[in-house]
């Protein structure tokens, strides 16, 4: 019995607003702004894009139909349609993937890089979370300094209650390169204290990470 799926913007050819599906589909399709600002009935003008609403395990409202990706909505980066994917294809293989609750890790190519994972502390503060947040320079980093690569810093920001890292942002060099570090921290919900015990090899930019998370809880050591 095919299922119909109608969606309150253009999936297909434009002005599409039905499609029609056999059985059960991965249904990878680019999200597209598509609205009309001329028209007064519109309401899907500015920065307001629509996405497709899905469950824990990619699934929309369709039996069948599952989505993953941009049209599902932010953030809008290729790792996370593909994590969405595998974990989407698992559950209609049958596994029993892990829930979707891994942290989106975000990188900027620019010059310095910038990277970051979870809440600011601007987000945190506004979620009503007390924070406890660190720092640290890349200009009191050895290798930063070894490398001519001073710009730049790393911000952590922990959780004060439970002391679990909630946030990392970094700008300087290859700081997409180590933002993955965070991404697991987060991902095996660490706190301070085992990222504290953890030991980073010097020299190494990494060390600067290490150092914001000592700063957080006033035990840095390189400032
Ligand atoms: C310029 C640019 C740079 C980017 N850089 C990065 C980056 O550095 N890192 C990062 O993580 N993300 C980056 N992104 C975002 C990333 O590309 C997307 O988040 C990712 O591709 C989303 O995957 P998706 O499968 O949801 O959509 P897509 O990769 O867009 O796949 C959608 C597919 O559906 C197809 N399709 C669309 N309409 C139809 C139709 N009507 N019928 C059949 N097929 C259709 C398209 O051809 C496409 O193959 C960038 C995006 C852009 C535009």
């Amino acid at each position: 019995m095919p299922a119909t799926f109608t969606t309150n913007w253009s999936l297909f050819p434009p002005n599409t607003r039905e499609a029609q599906f056999d059985e059960k589909w991965a249904f990878v399709a680019k999200k597209e702004k598509n609205c009309d600002p001329e028209d007064p009935a519109d309401d899907r003008k500015g920065d307001t894009w629509d996405h497709v609403a899905i469950d824990a395990d990619c699934a929309t409202n369709v039996a069948g139909l599952y989505a993953i990706g941009d049209v599902v909505g932010p953030p809008w980066l290729a790792h996370k349609a593909s994590h969405e994917g595998v974990h989407c294809v698992e559950h209609i293989a049958g596994l029993k993937p892990d829930n979707l609750t891994a942290p989106i890790p975000g990188c900027t190519y620019s010059e310095p890089q910038i990277a970051s994972v979870g809440l600011t502390e601007a987000h945190a503060k506004a979620d009503g979370r007390e924070v406890r947040v660190g720092r640290f320079p890349f200009r009191a980093n050895g290798k930063a300094i070894a490398s001519g690569e001073t710009e730049g810093f790393v911000k952590t920001v922990f959780d004060a209650k439970t002391g679990a890292l909630i946030g990392a942002h970094m700008i300087g060099a290859e700081v997409t390169e180590m933002i993955q570090g965070f991404a697991l921290a987060m991902t095996c919900e660490a706190t301070e204290a085992e990222l504290i015990a953890t030991v980073f090899p010097h020299p190494t930019m990494s060390e600067a990470m290490h150092e914001a998370v000592l700063d957080a809880y006033g035990r840095v050591l390189h400032l």
